[in-house]
């Protein structure tokens, strides 16, 4: 089947109690258990007997999200969806590294994934990490150490739409014995699937696209069976940042026209970023669809769309022009229906990382919403000719 399709179905199914079309919530803590627990392990997974072992609307949410990141071709894929995508990235973290473990990331990561690995894993578990500019394989390769079990890697990253060539970097982690893990959280399924590419692990926030309506939160990590059933086990069912059956419900129902709406940021987000990169009064403009993009190449290659996330500056002050927007919502998060934008100014702790532009100007990081993009670009316009 293709996308359009499974995003309709998959996951899905007449409700067999009711007769319903669409599963319900099912919102109960416990399930009944078997005449004969006895034999039960508290830390089951595979039978219903808590919710922070596994829920109902978890299971069908997960049953979607293997379905879409393997195209429908699920085999042994399984999904853990977790309370956010930070809790998706720590259960990562948590289950496949201890102390004296190394891990090698992109330097251009998602806030709360830099904190991670550079302060509380090696404060608090002793995990060290190396952090390098991944778009290059041969700098991942420099930096494996013999401890190194994990490569991690974010890609289109945040917030400089840096992109990394998954298969290089799967074949440079395997050749050291290590899993490579893909925060997909900016391209999602639809426009790229890193399992098919050599990597072992998948990390979604289901908050930004999957959802795509701005009013849920969830992760989830996608990957072979062995490897989801180890996540369960230790951050899931012990750790505890489950997923509430209401958000789950609200993604499964957000995630049914992911396609499309991925469709439409994508051609909103090259009009846009075609639109800003011609206007002398934008100082830049970092958008994969632009050739202008360091790895645009590699984006047309790698993936089926550039996705709907850029960054640019004004020529002049960037709070000020962000303050004369109409339609154009000033707020953290991205991937929802409406435009959002947020000013990230160029001494940000990560800084050192990003492009000289970005340090020199600071930068907007513009995600396109789901408006029709003439009206985006009326905005922008009445914005600059305000400041
Ligand atoms: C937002 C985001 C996260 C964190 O997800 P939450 O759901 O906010 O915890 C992780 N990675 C990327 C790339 C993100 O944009």
């Amino acid at each position: 089947m293709h996308f359009d399709t499974l995003s309709v179905h998959a996951g899905n199914a007449v409700d067999p109690g009711t007769g319903a079309v669409r599963r319900p919530i099912v919102a109960a803590n416990s399930y009944a258990l078997p005449a004969d627990p006895s034999t039960l392990s508290w830390s089951d997974v595979d039978t219903p007997i808590y919710t922070r072992n596994g829920g109902a609307n978890q299971g069908w949410l997960e049953e979607k999200l293997a379905l879409l990141e393997t195209a429908g071709d699920r085999g042994n894929v399984d999904a853990v969806a977790l309370a956010s995508g930070v809790a998706a990235l720590h259960a990562v973290f948590f289950t496949f590294l201890r102390s004296g473990d190394h891990v090698v990331s992109s330097d251009v990561t998602y806030v709360a994934t830099h904190r991670l690995l550079t302060e509380l894993l090696p404060d608090k578990y002793g995990i060290t990490a190396t952090l390098v500019d991944s778009s290059d394989p041969e700098a991942v390769r420099a930096a494996i150490r013999p401890e190194t079990r994990l490569v991690h890697v974010e890609t289109p990253a945040n917030p400089s739409t840096r992109i990394t060539d998954v298969e290089a970097v799967a074949a440079v982690a395997h050749e050291a014995g290590a899993l490579l893990s893909v925060d997909a959280t900016f391209a999602t399924p639809i426009l790229q699937r890193p399992l098919a590419l050599g990597a072992d692990l998948v990390v979604h926030s289901l908050t930004k696209y999957l959802n795509g309506h701005g009013d849920a939160m969830g992760g989830a990590v996608i990957g072979d069976r062995a490897l989801t059933d180890r996540i369960r086990t230790d951050a899931q069912v012990n750790v505890g940042g489950v997923l509430s059956p209401f958000a789950a419900w609200l993604i499964m129902r957000g995630a049914v026209t992911l396609p499309l709406r991925m469709r439409r940021h994508c051609a909103s987000a090259q009009t846009v970023a075609e639109w800003l990169a011609a206007d002398p009064r934008v100082a830049y403009t970092t958008y994969p669809g632009l050739p202008t993009h360091p790895q645009h190449e590699l984006a047309a290659r790698t993936m089926d769309g550039f996705g709907g996330m850029m960054a640019f500056a004004v020529r002049g002050d960037q709070n000020a022009f962000v303050a004369n927007l109409k339609v154009i919502t000033s707020a953290v998060s991205l991937g929802h229906d409406e435009s959002l934008i947020v000013h990230v100014a160029g001494d940000d702790e990560r800084a050192r990382s990003w492009p000289a532009e970005f340090r020199e100007w600071g930068h907007l990081r513009f995600s396109v919403g789901l408006e029709d993009p003439r009206d985006l670009i009326t905005d922008l316009d009445q914005a600059l000719r305000a400041l």
